[in-house]
C-alpha cells in the first residue's frame, strides 16, 4: 500500500456509510460495486487530495489487510471509529480480528455472485489478475465477467489461483459445475478439478497453481496421424513445485515492462 511510507502510520478507519453512492475499493472483480448507505465500510487513508479516502465494504476486507493491520494495531478496539459502532459490529470485528479473516456470511451479496467462464487459453496475451503471470496457451483458466459501467470485460486466471472467495463466489453463482459456462467444453482433468473445488469449497492444495498445459484435444485427435490413443506423456513435476511458484510470484511485483 503506497501509505506505508517513512514513519506515517497508516489511517483506517470504520463507519456506517452516510451516503448512497459510495463505491468498493475492494478486490477485483467486485470494484466499483455500491456499498449500501447505513452499511459497515472501511476506509484506508490514500492520501490523495481529490479522493482522500479509500472505502470498501466491511466484507471485502481481506485477510492481507486485516495482517496488515495487526502490524501497526495490537488490538481491534485501537481503530478509529470502533468506538461508535454498534456492539453487534464490534463483536463482528473483533471476531474478524482474531480469526484473521471476516465471516462469510458478512461478505456482500454483490461480491458473492458472478458470472464465469471456463476454459484453455488462446494465447499467451492473457494475464493472471492473482499472480501476475501471463497464462500460457493451453493453461486451464477460469474467467470472470466485470460489469464496469455497462462494459462487459473478463478477468482470467489461472484456474489453479482462484482464491477461496472465488471458488465460494462460483459456488453461490450456479446450482452445480455443469452449468458453468463452457464446462461441457472441458476434458475430462479439468472437469474433475473444477468438482474437487467444488465439493472443497476451495482449490485444494495439489491443484494450486498455473497447472499444466492440457493434452490435445479430442476434435484434434483424428487430425494428426502422428499421435494415437492416449497421446503423448510428459514428465510430470511434483505438484508441491507448483504451490511454491505461485506463492513466489504472487509475492513479487508484476512486470514492469510491458
Ligand atoms: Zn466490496
Ligand atoms: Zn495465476
Amino acid at each position: 500500500m503506497s501509505n506505508w511510507e517513512g514513519d506515517k502510520k497508516p489511517v483506517y478507519r470504520l463507519e456506517y456509510t452516510r451516503s448512497s453512492r459510495s463505491r468498493c475499493t475492494g478486490p477485483r472483480p467486485w470494484k466499483g460495486t455500491n456499498i449500501e448507505k447505513g452499511g459497515l465500510r472501511f476506509g484506508s487513508f490514500a492520501g490523495n487530495m481529490a479522493f482522500p479516502w479509500e472505502w470498501r465494504h466491511w466484507g471485502c476486507v481481506t485477510p492481507h489487510i486485516l495482517n496488515n493491520l495487526k502490524k501497526s494495531f495490537s488490538q481491534a478496539e485501537e481503530l478509529d471509529g470502533f468506538d461508535e459502532l454498534s456492539e453487534e459490529d464490534q463483536e463482528r470485528v473483533k471476531k474478524a480480528w482474531e480469526e484473521g479473516h471476516v465471516a462469510p456470511e458478512d461478505i456482500p451479496e454483490s461480491a458473492k455472485k458472478g458470472v464465469f467462464k471456463l476454459g484453455y487459453a488462446l494465447s499467451r496475451r492473457s494475464k493472471c489478475q492473482v499472480c501476475n503471470e501471463y497464462i500460457s496457451k493451453g493453461l486451464f483458466r477460469l474467467g470472470i465477467e466485470v460489469d464496469f459501467r455497462g462494459d462487459i470485460s473478463l478477468y482470467w486466471q489461472h484456474w489453479g489461483c482462484a482464491e477461496d472467495r472465488v471458488v465460494e463466489a462460483l459456488k453461490a453463482s450456479y446450482d452445480e459445475p455443469a452449468k458453468i459456462d463452457d464446462f461441457d467444453n472441458l476434458k475430462e482433468g479439468e472437469k474433475e478439478k473444477v468438482q474437487r473445488a467444488w465439493e472443497e469449497g476451495k482449490i485444494p492444495d495439489d491443484d494450486k497453481g498455473p497447472g499444466e498445459v492440457a493434452e490435445t484435444g479430442k476434435e484434434a485427435a483424428g487430425d494428426s496421424g502422428s499421435f494415437g490413443g492416449m497421446g503423448v506423456t510428459q514428465p510430470v513435476p511434483p505438484t508441491g513445485l507448483f504451490t511454491t511458484n505461485s506463492s513466489m510470484s504472487a509475492l513479487s511485483a508484476p512486470e514492469t515492462n510491458n
